[in-house]
C-alpha cells in the first residue's frame, strides 16, 4: 500500500492513473446514466442490457469494462449499480490475495448485488479458479479440514454480477473472458464531451467557468475525465490568484503552460519519447523496452500512459518492428519531415 502511494506521489500530472491528488474526484462522478458523458456506444448497449434485466428481474450479465485507466470504467460500474438499484462492492485483483478473501466477499453479497474488481488480470490464479464456478454456477467449492480429513463442500451464493475492470484486456485468461457476457470497451474521449465534464464538474465544485476556458482544459486532458477533473483545480488556483476567480481561456492557458502541458496536452516526456525516437532512431522503428531504457522511463508507463494519446492523436504508430513517429508529429515539434526521410534512406 505505502509503495504504491509513493509511487502515485510521483506521477507526473498528465497521468491517467488514480493519484491521492485526485481525492476530490470522487464527488463528481456521474451516478446514472444519462449524466455519464460520452462513451455513446457502450452506453447505448448498456441501456438495453439494463432494461432488459430489470423486466425479467434478474440481475445484469457478467460484465467486463475495459480501456485505458482514468476513462470512467469505475464511475461505469456505480452507474450500472445504481440503475439497477443494487448494492455494489469496491475491490480489485491484487487485493485479493487468498481464495479465503474471494469467499468472504462472495458470500456476503446479497441477491443482484455488484461485485467490482478493478484491475482484474491481476487477480492471482488460485483466486481466478474460485471466480470460475462462482461467476457460473454461482457456487464455491471450500475445503474443510486437513490432511486425508479434508472435504470439499459447495456453497451456494446469491445470484450476482461481476463486473470486472482491466487497462489490459489481453492479459485476461480465456477461461476468464469467456464468462463474462457483456464485454464493452471505453474509448477516449473528443475534447467536445471533455468540455461537457469540466464544466459539469465546475459546476459541482461551484466554479465559474466560461465556454472557451472548458474547452482549453479539455483539448488539453488527452481524452481522459481524471487529467481533465485534474487540470479544473489546478486551473482554478490560477484563476483565483492571477486572475478574477472565473476561469476563461487566457486563465486556462496560462495555467497548463505553467504545469508544462503544451496546446495539445503533451508534456515533457511525450515530447522527449518523440523526439528521441526521431532523433536517435531516424523517426523509428524502435522496440518499446529500447526506447524506455533511452529516455529512462518504465516501458509500462510508455505504453499505458503515453501511447494511447499519441496514437490517437496520429502522432506515433506500432507496428510488428517497433513505434514510429508520423509527419503529423515532426510538424508539432517544428522538426523538418523531408530530410529526416533522406535520413531513412
Ligand atoms: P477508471 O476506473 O477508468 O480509472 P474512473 O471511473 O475512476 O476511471 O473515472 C475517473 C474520474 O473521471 C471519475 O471520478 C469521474 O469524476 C470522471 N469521469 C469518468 N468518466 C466520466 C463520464 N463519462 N462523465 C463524467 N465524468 C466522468
Amino acid at each position: 500500500m505505502s509503495l504504491e502511494f509513493s509511487e502515485e506521489l510521483s506521477s507526473p500530472i498528465i497521468s491517467p492513473t488514480f493519484a491521492p491528488q485526485d481525492a476530490g474526484e470522487i464527488g463528481l462522478r456521474p451516478k446514472l446514466l444519462s449524466d455519464y458523458t460520452g462513451q455513446e456506444k457502450a452506453k447505448g448497449n448498456l441501456s438495453v442490457y439494463i432494461e432488459a434485466a430489470r423486466l425479467r428481474n434478474e440481475p445484469l450479465d457478467h460484465t467486463l469494462l475495459y480501456g485505458p485507466p482514468g476513462l470512467g470504467k469505475t464511475t461505469l460500474a456505480g452507474v450500472i449499480a445504481n440503475e439497477m438499484g443494487v448494492n455494489i462492492r469496491i475491490t480489485s485483483g491484487p487485493a485479493i490475495e487468498k481464495p479465503g478473501d474471494l469467499a468472504a466477499l462472495l458470500t456476503n453479497l446479497s441477491p443482484g448485488d455488484i461485485l467490482f474488481i478493478d484491475e482484474i488480470h491481476r487477480l492471482n490464479r488460485v483466486v481466478e479458479e474460485i471466480l470460475y464456478p462462482a461467476m457460473e454456477d454461482f457456487a464455491i467449492d471450500i475445503i474443510v479440514g486437513k490432511g486425508p480429513s479434508a472435504n470439499s463442500i459447495r456453497l451456494d451464493l446469491p445470484k450476482f454480477t461481476l463486473v470486472g475492470a482491466t487497462t489490459r484486456a489481453g492479459q485476461l485468461s480465456a477461461p476468464l473472458r469467456d464468462r463474462f457476457g457483456v464485454s464493452l470497451r471505453l474509448e477516449l474521449y473528443t475534447p467536445e464531451e471533455l468540455a461537457r465534464i469540466v464544466t459539469r464538474s465546475a459546476t459541482i465544485l461551484g466554479m465559474p467557468i466560461e465556454p472557451e476556458g472548458a474547452m482549453e482544459i479539455a483539448s488539453r486532458s488527452r481524452g481522459t475525465p481524471r487529467i481533465a477533473n485534474r487540470f479544473l483545480r489546478r486551473v482554478r488556483d490560477f484563476a483565483q490568484i492571477m486572475g478574477n476567480g472565473i476561469i476563461t481561456k487566457e486563465t486556462a492557458d496560462l495555467a497548463l503552460k505553467r504545469l508544462d502541458v503544451d496546446e495539445l496536452g503533451l508534456d515533457a516526456i511525450d515530447r522527449r519519447m518523440l523526439t528521441a525516437i526521431i532523433q536517435n532512431y531516424g523517426g523509428g522503428p524502435v522496440g518499446l523496452e529500447t526506447l524506455a531504457a533511452t529516455i529512462g522511463e518504465e516501458a509500462i508507463t510508455l505504453e499505458d500512459v503515453y501511447e494511447p494519446y499519441l496514437m490517437q492523436l496520429g502522432f506515433l504508430t506500432r507496428t510488428p518492428r517497433g513505434r514510429c513517429v508520423t509527419a503529423l508529429a515532426y510538424n508539432h515539434l517544428g522538426i523538418d519531415f523531408s530530410g529526416q526521410q533522406q535520413f531513412n534512406i
